[in-house]
């Protein structure tokens, strides 16, 4: 856990923030500015600034199954999955999330 990261606050538990999904090592909760009818964010539970701090390939493939899972819970048969990677590219939150967005 990074002391001053909101992302590893709210898998902390921090805010009560309900996870609609969750496996070992990955979260998803929704996002608190919603771009789509359902817009969750999909987050590795240790604390890894972006995509391009991520070694681990299993947790890689973890994170793109817990998409799929999502997708399943929320009931999204179509939908967009999206990593911004770094501030020139619109990353403001600097613990690696994919969002996952849809309409039901
Ligand atoms: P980025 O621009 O870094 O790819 O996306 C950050 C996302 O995190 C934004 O869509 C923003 O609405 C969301 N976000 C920022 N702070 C919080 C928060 O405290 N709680 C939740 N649930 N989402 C947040
Ligand atoms: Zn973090």
């Amino acid at each position: 856990m990074t002391e001053d990261c909101i992302f590893c606050k709210i898998i902390n538990g921090d805010f009560g923030t309900e996870f609609v999904y969750e496996s070992e090592n990955v979260v998803a909760f929704n996002d608190i500015n919603p771009k789509a009818p359902v817009h969750v964010l999909v987050v590795p539970k240790i604390h890894v600034a972006s995509l391009n701090e991520l070694e681990d390939k299993e947790l890689m493939g973890e994170l793109l199954c817990a998409v799929k899972q999502v997708a399943k819970i929320t009931g999204l048969k179509a939908y967009k999955t999206l990593i911004n990677t770094g501030k020139e590219a619109g990353q403001e939150v600097f613990h690696l999330h994919l969002h996952v967005m849809g309409n039901k």
